[in-house]
């Protein structure tokens, strides 16, 4: 069955994909790993899985491409999802999401779906942060789930296409998986590639030699907007990495940011830009779940936050695209999460 949808349930959100394409070298490195060497391991869900939910639309241009995977063969791959329906989902329906741009994974996923009854095809557009469980369950399953909720305990799993590659091998032909495909990119690097890390490798171990000289770099892991800022480099690499992001730390300041959103940069300028909140509304207007990102931002300021959380806080995906597009460069997430934190305690 194949099903043509709208993008709906938001209205805001970014399409970084256009705004910051990425290339990557075709050439794949292998890295083994400098500590204990782990293994991928599927943990069934408990729950009664009704939704699998494929997710073959990434948003984030520093994250790991289709290609790596599906090696432009999604028919193979449909048929490999197609084993581990049936052995392990046998009533569960299975949605996959692809990019709406990727003319021939459409073409190809519709033909094969035009043949079967268990999988649609949801073409989508790639527009950060689409695949974000909230919204991806919403626009798809036309499903309310909330932020932070494991899917399954609404009967929905959500892969990507590295993962279904992994329980196949792993689950149906019982192969040891002990390795997984990352990016690694970002300004503060000496060029964007991707690897094939044996899992329990430390990023020390990745970064050696590829993060340019004399410069201060941060880095993220699974990106700049809702991953996590790392300091230290021991962590090793589990399956949930899915790329690294080195960007050069600038404290550079722009003059009038607010008349230049067409100049945006994913910059780290964060201390150097550091202003008062003008009044721009681009928070607002990006907010892909239509919240009001700057209202947050003054009640925190004038020290209610109780406040704040009268006004669907609880509703934010954390998605950073507000502190990202602010020309102020505000902390809007961090302040975000301080002012749910009291509800997260409970
Ligand atoms: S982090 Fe929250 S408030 Fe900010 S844009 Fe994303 S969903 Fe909206
Ligand atoms: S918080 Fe930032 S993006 Fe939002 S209105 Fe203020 S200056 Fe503009």
């Amino acid at each position: 069955m194949v099903i043509r949808k709208k993008t709906i349930g938001f209205k805001g959100g970014f399409n970084l994909l256009d705004a910051y394409p990425l290339d990557f070298c075709n050439i794949i490195e292998d890295i083994c790993s400098d500590g204990t060497p782990e293994t991928f391991q599927f943990c069934m869900p408990d729950q009664k899985i009704e939704h699998v939910v494929v997710n073959l639309c990434p948003t984030e241009p520093w994250a790991l491409p289709n290609w790596v995977i599906l090696k432009h063969k999604i028919t193979e791959f449909l048929t490999m999802l197609k084993a581990i329906k049936t052995s392990y989902f046998p009533e569960a329906k299975v949605s996959v999401a692809v990019n709406e741009k990727e003319a021939r994974t459409v073409a190809d996923a519709m033909n094969f779906a035009g043949k079967e009854d268990w999988i649609c095809v949801y073409p989508l557009s790639a527009k950060y942060p689409q695949d974000d469980p909230v919204l991806l369950t919403k626009v798809i399953l036309r499903m309310d789930i909330n932020f932070g909720q494991a899917t399954e305990s609404s009967g929905v799993l959500i892969l990507d296409a590295q993962t279904v590659s992994a329980i196949y091998e792993s689950c149906v032909l019982g192969k040891n998986v002990a390795s997984r495909f990352i990016t690694l990119s970002g300004t503060g690097l000496k060029e964007n590639e991707i690897l094939n890390i044996q899992l329990g490798t430390s990023i020390e171990k990745i970064l050696e030699n590829k993060v340019r000289e004399a410069i201060k770099s941060r880095v993220f892991v699974n990106g700049p907007l809702r991953g996590q800022e790392i300091t230290g480099l021991s962590q090793k690499i589990d399956w949930s990495v899915n790329h690294i992001v080195v960007l050069e730390e600038n404290d550079r300041k722009v003059l009038f940011p607010m008349v230049k959103a067409d100049e945006l940069k994913l910059t780290t300028n964060v201390l150097g830009e550091l202003r008062r909140c003008v009044y721009c509304n681009f928070c607002d207007d990006i907010c892909p779940v239509d919240l009001e990102p700057a209202l947050y931002y003054h009640s925190y300021m004038r020290g209610e936050k109780h406040k704040a959380r009268l006004y669907n806080l609880g509703k934010c995906i954390e998605c950073g695209l507000c502190s990202f597009i602010c020309p102020s460069k505000l902390e809007l997430l961090e302040i975000i999460r301080e002012c749910k934190a009291p509800d997260r305690q409970k």
